[in-house]
C-alpha cells in the first residue's frame, strides 16, 4: 500500500527537512521544526505523489487516501485532545498548499476549517470570545466560498464593506459579533443562490472540499504562469498540510508575523521582519494592513520576542542557511507555522554566503554553491544618477514608501498587469503601479522595470516576488491614492496620469516624477571575497570574446584571463580609438573585395595593415601576460560591401571606379547560402594575401610590444576549417609569414597557430587535424548550426516552440544559449578525445556564446577543456560556474565512494 499521508506533533513527524520533494517545502518544514523541538502546532502532509497521481488519473484520488486520510485525522484529533465539528471545544485546521519550491501566493490556502453552526458555539465559549468566533466562522465561509466553489472575490468583499458600513465601523476588529452572524448568513444564503447546495456543514466535507481545490490550485493559470517564468519544472505538485489552527487574531495579545534571520536586502545579520497585531494567517503576506517591524515588537511584547529570536538562532544554526520563517502568537504563546530558505537580493546571497563561510556555519564550498548565476548578472543593480542639486531633487518626489528592494527603475506608469505586459511588447518601459499586487500580477510584474504598491510590508506578495528578481520595488507608499478607473495615481497634491514617467528609488523608497538617469553601483565587498574564491579552486581557465582595446580591458577587471576570440573582422568598420578613421577602414577592405587582381589585393590590404596593427598592439597591451587568440577573416566578403544603389554609388566615387563596377561585383558576391558558402578560412585559401596582411599585423604588433616590454602570448586561429589538409596549407602560409617577420627582425617571438572546431567534419576528424593544429577552439554558435541544421540567425522564429512546454518541448534550453550536451556535445567530447589522442597537451577552449552560459561551462568542465571564453560582462558568470563545477563534481565523487 502506498503511504500517501505523514503526521506530525507532539515532538515527532514522518518525515524531515529533505523530504522536500515528497511533502513540498512546507511539509517538510513542518516536519523538520517539529523533530527538532520548536512550537509548531500539529498536522499532516498529503504529499506531492498524490497530487501527480491525481492529475495522471483524471483528477481522481487514490483508492486508499480516504482512510489514510481519516485515520490522520483520528491521529490528529488524539494529539490535540480536540474534535473537528465538537460544539464544546471543536479543532480546527488550515488546509495549505506546498511543492518543493516556494511559490508564494500562488496556490490556496483555506483557514478555520472544522467550523459549523454548533461547533462555533463552542470556539465562542472555550475563547470567551463570540466576537472572535463569528469573525473566524466568516473567514471560513468567505475563503471556502471563494477558493473551494470559486465565488466571486470582490462581491464578498462588496458585502463585508456594505455590512461594516451598517454597523458604522471601518476596521475588521471593531465588527460586533452581530455583524459577523449576519455576514455568515448573507454569505451562506448567496452558497445557495450560486451553487444551489447548502454550505457544506460536515468538517469531513469541507475537507475534502478544501483538499480538491488545493490540488486544484496547482494547474490553475497563474500557478502555471509563475512556474513558467521561474522556469520551474519537474515537480510532481503540490502537497496539502491539514495542521491545527492556531489564532493571532483574539487580541492584543496575539498576532502573525513573517521574519528573516538575516536581513534579506542587504544581508546583514540582523532579525528582520514584520509583525501584525491581532490578525490571522494571509493578512501579513496579501500587505492589505501595514505591520510594524520586529524592533517594535521586541518592545510591546518582550517575552514572546526573546522566545523568537532564540528560534531564528536554533533554525538558522540547524538548516545553516537564511530562513524566511511564518508564526503566529496566541495570547502571548509563540507558534512557528512555517520555515523556508528565505528569498534574497543578489547582493544580500554574496554578503550571507561570505559571512556565513566567514563564521564557519558553512564550507566556502558551500558558499560558492549558494549563488546563482543570475545573482551575478543582478548584482549590477543601477541607482539614480544624482545631478541635480537636492532641492530639486525633493521637488520631484511624489510619495515615499517601504524601501522593499534596492535599486532604481525608470518607466512610464501603467496600472495594470495586462496593461504593463501590452506596453512592454509595444517596446515600452513600464512602472507597475497597484495598490497591492496579487499573484494574478505576476506576468505584468515580470516585465515591469519596478513596482510600486500603496499597502504592504516588506514581505508583502510585491516585496517578496519583486525581491526574488531583483527587481526594484517600492510597498506601503500609503499616501499614494490611486484610482483605477480614471488611471491616475495622486500625494501630496500632485497628480500622475498613466504613460507619464516616474523614477523609483528602491533604496530610500522615494517615487519621484519624471525619467532620471541611472547608473551602475559598485559591487559589495563579499563580490571580490566570493569571485576570489572561485578562482581558487576552479580548474577551467576563463577568458574573453574582445575586439578592442577597451573590451580588453574592461574583461580584464571582470577577471578575465586572456581573450579566447578576437573577431579581427570586427575592426574592419570601426576604430574605437579615433572614431574619424573607420571610414577609411571600411573604404580598404571594400578596396580590396572589388578588386580584380592579387596586385591590386595587396595595394588595399596594405592600407588596412597599420590599422589591425594599431588595434593588436593596443589589445596585446591590455592583456599583458595572458594569451590572446585571433581569428582571422571569417564572415563571407558580401558583408563587407554595400547592396543598396545609392551607398554603391558613394562607394564607387570614393575609389574612383564606375558603380556599374561595384554592383557587378555585388551582384557576384551573392550567394544561395552564404552561411555555408564563400566564408571561413575558404576566403584565405582562395585569397592568401588576406591572410598574409592579417599574421603579419599579428606579429609586428607582438614584436614591437614585446620590444616595450609587454609580455606577448598571440595564438592565431583559423575559422571553419574542416580538413587536415587544408589547414595545413593554411598553417604553413601562417608559419611562412610569421617566421620570416620574426627572423627580420632577429629577436626570438613565440606563437601558436590552430583552428576553430565549428563544423561536424572537423569535429569528427579532429584526431587528424590536431597533427598540425596546435590548438582547438569550439565555436558552438557554427557547431550548433551546422549539426543541427537550424539557422542561428533565422530560428528565433520558432524555436521559442520548440522550448515552450506546452507546444513542442522538444528541448529543455534554447540550444542557442545553453550547449546542447546530448547532440553537439557528443560532438565536443569525440573532438576532444581524438584531438588529445593525437596530442596529449593539445590546449582546448570554447568561444562560442555558451562560454558565458553557466550550464555550458559546467559542461565544458566535464568533458575537459582548458579554459572558456565569454562577452566581458559574463566572464564572472564563467568564473563563478567553473568553480560551482568543481564543487559538484566533488560532492558526486564522494556520494559515489558512499
Ligand atoms: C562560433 O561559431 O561559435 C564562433 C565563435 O564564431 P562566430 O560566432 O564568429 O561565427
Ligand atoms: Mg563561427
Amino acid at each position: 500500500m502506498t503511504k500517501w499521508v505523514y503526521f506530525f506533533g507532539a515532538g515527532k513527524a514522518e518525515g524531515d527537512g529533505s523530504w522536500r520533494d515528497l511533502l513540498g517545502g512546507k511539509g517538510a518544514g513542518l516536519a523538520e521544526m517539529t523533530r527538532i523541538g520548536l512550537p509548531v502546532p500539529a498536522g499532516f502532509t498529503i504529499s506531492t505523489e498524490c497530487c501527480d497521481y491525481f492529475y495522471k488519473n483524471g483528477k481522481k484520488y487514490p483508492s486508499d487516501l480516504k482512510k489514510q486520510v481519516i485515520e490522520n485525522v483520528g491521529k490528529l484529533e488524539r494529539s490535540t485532545k480536540k474534535k473537528l465539528g465538537d460544539p464544546k471545544s471543536p479543532l480546527l485546521v488550515s488546509v495549505r498548499s506546498g511543492s518543493a519550491r516556494s511559490m508564494p501566493g500562488m496556490m490556496e490556502t483555506i483557514l478555520n476549517l472544522g467550523l459549523n453552526d454548533r461547533s462555533v458555539q463552542g470556539l465562542a465559549q472555550s475563547t470567551n470570545n463570540e466576537r472572535f468566533a463569528y469573525d473566524a466562522y466568516r473567514r471560513f465561509v468567505q475563503m471556502y466560498s471563494t477558493v473551494v466553489m470559486e465565488m466571486s472575490k470582490e462581491d464578498l468583499e462588496h458585502r463585508l464593506r456594505a455590512m461594516k458600513d451598517r454597523h458604522g465601523v471601518k476596521e475588521d476588529t471593531a465588527v460586533p459579533a452581530n455583524g459577523w452572524k449576519e455576514l455568515i448568513a448573507e454569505y451562506k444564503a448567496t452558497f445557495k443562490e450560486k451553487t444551489g447546495k447548502d454550505f457544506p456543514d460536515d468538517p469531513m466535507e469541507q475537507l475534502w472540499g478544501a483538499i480538491g481545490a488545493v490540488f486544484g490550485s496547482w494547474m490553475a493559470e497563474k500557478a502555471v504562469t509563475y512556474r513558467r517564468v521561474e522556469k520551474i519544472t519537474g515537480l510532481l505538485g503540490t502537497a496539502v498540510n491539514v495542521v491545527q489552527m492556531v489564532f493571532g487574531n483574539t487580541g492584543d495579545n496575539s498576532g502573525t508575523g513573517v521574519c528573516f534571520t538575516r536581513n534579506p536586502s542587504d544581508g546583514a545579520k540582523e532579525f528582520y521582519g514584520d509583525y501584525l497585531v491581532n490578525a490571522q494567517g494571509e493578512d501579513v503576506v496579501a500587505g492589505i494592513r501595514t505591520p510594524m517591524p520586529l524592533r517594535e515588537m521586541a518592545k510591546r511584547l518582550p517575552k514572546v520576542y526573546g522566545q523568537l529570536e532564540k528560534v531564528r538562532v536554533k533554525l538558522e544554526r540547524h538548516y545553516r542557511e537564511m530562513q524566511d520563517m511564518e508564526f503566529t502568537v496566541e495570547d502571548g504563546t509563540l507558534y512557528m507555522l512555517q520555515t523556508r530558505t528565505g528569498k534574497r537580493t543578489p547582493s544580500a546571497a554574496f554578503r550571507m554566503a561570505v559571512d556565513m563561510a566567514n563564521e564557519k556555519l558553512i564550507t566556502k564550498e558551500e558558499a560558492i554553491l549558494r549563488i546563482k548565476p543570475e545573482d551575478i548578472e543582478r548584482l549590477f543593480y543601477p541607482v539614480i544618477d544624482v545631478k541635480m542639486d537636492k532641492k530639486s531633487l525633493d521637488s520631484r518626489i511624489i510619495a515615499s514608501g517601504i524601501n522593499a528592494v534596492p535599486g532604481a527603475a525608470v518607466g512610464k506608469v501603467v496600472f495594470s498587469a495586462h496593461d504593463a505586459e501590452a506596453w512592454t511588447a509595444k517596446g515600452e518601459k513600464v512602472v507597475l503601479v497597484r495598490k497591492e499586487t496579487s499573484p494574478e500580477d505576476v506576468g505584468g510584474m515580470a516585465v515591469a522595470q519596478g513596482i510600486l504598491t500603496a499597502t504592504g510590508g516588506k514581505t508583502s506578495h510585491a516585496a517578496v516576488v519583486a525581491r526574488g528578481w531583483g527587481k526594484c520595488c517600492i510597498v506601503g507608499a500609503e499616501k499614494l491614492n490611486i484610482d483605477y478607473k480614471a488611471k491616475t495615481m495622486s500625494a501630496g497634491g500632485k497628480t500622475v496620469k498613466e504613460g507619464e514617467w516616474v523614477t523609483l528609488d528602491g533604496g530610500e523608497g522615494i517615487v519621484y516624477s519624471g525619467e532620471m538617469q541611472l547608473v551602475t553601483p559598485q559591487l559589495p565587498s563579499a563580490y571580490d571575497t566570493l569571485m576570489k574564491w572561485c578562482d581558487g579552486i576552479r580548474r577551467l581557465g576563463i577568458r574573453t570574446n574582445a575586439d578592442t582595446p577597451q573590451d580588453s580591458r574592461k574583461a580584464r577587471e571582470f577577471g578575465a584571463e586572456g581573450i579566447g576570440l578576437c573577431r579581427t573582422e570586427h575592426m574592419f568598420f570601426t576604430d574605437f580609438e579615433q572614431p574619424e578613421k573607420g571610414q577609411e577602414r571600411q573604404r580598404a577592405i571594400q578596396e580590396m573585395i572589388l578588386a580584380d587582381t592579387r596586385e591590386a589585393r595587396v595595394k588595399a590590404l596594405d592600407k588596412l595593415l597599420p590599422f589591425q596593427r594599431r588595434d593588436f598592439v593596443g589589445i596585446f597591451k591590455a592583456m599583458d601576460g595572458f594569451p590572446v587568440t585571433i581569428r582571422l577573416i571569417d564572415p563571407p566578403l558580401h558583408e563587407f560591401v554595400p547592396h543598396e544603389r545609392a551607398k554603391q554609388e558613394e562607394l564607387a566615387k570614393d575609389l574612383g571606379i564606375s558603380v556599374e563596377v561595384v554592383a557587378r561585383r555585388v551582384e557576384q558576391l551573392h550567394e544561395a547560402n552564404p552561411m555555408l558558402g564563400h566564408r571561413g578560412c575558404r576566403l584565405a585559401i582562395t585569397y592568401p594575401e588576406i591572410l598574409e596582411m592579417q599574421v603579419r599585423a599579428i606579429i609586428e604588433a607582438g614584436i614591437e610590444c614585446k620590444k616595450m616590454g609587454v609580455k606577448v602570448l598571440p595564438e592565431i586561429m583559423h575559422p571553419l576549417v574542416l580538413d587536415k589538409k587544408e589547414f595545413s596549407i593554411l598553417e604553413e602560409a601562417t608559419r611562412r609569414v610569421a617566421d620570416g617577420i620574426i627572423k627580420q627582425s632577429g629577436t626570438k617571438f613565440d606563437y601558436l597557430v590552430g583552428t576553430m572546431i565549428e563544423l561536424p567534419r572537423a569535429a569528427i576528424l579532429a584526431n587528424e587535424i590536431a597533427e598540425a593544429a596546435e590548438f582547438f577552439s569550439f565555436g558552438t554558435n557554427d557547431l550548433t548550426q551546422t549539426t543541427m541544421g537550424l539557422s542561428r540567425d533565422d530560428a528565433g522564429r520558432f524555436l521559442p516552440d520548440y522550448v515552450d512546454e506546452k507546444k513542442a518541448g522538444v528541448f529543455k534550453a534554447d540550444p542557442f544559449q545553453t550547449i546542447d550536451a546530448k547532440g553537439v556535445g557528443a560532438l565536443i567530447r569525440w573532438g576532444i578525445e581524438g584531438g588529445r589522442k593525437t596530442r596529449k597537451k593539445l590546449k582546448i577552449g570554447i568561444c562560442g556564446e555558451h562560454g558565458g552560459d553557466a550550464e555550458s561551462v559546467k559542461f565544458c568542465h566535464e568533458v575537459g577543456m582548458d579554459y572558456v571564453s565569454a562577452s566581458p560582462f559574463r566572464v564572472p558568470i564563467s568564473r563563478l560556474a567553473a568553480a560551482q563545477a568543481v564543487v559538484e563534481e566533488k560532492a558526486a565523487a564522494k556520494s559515489r565512494r558512499k
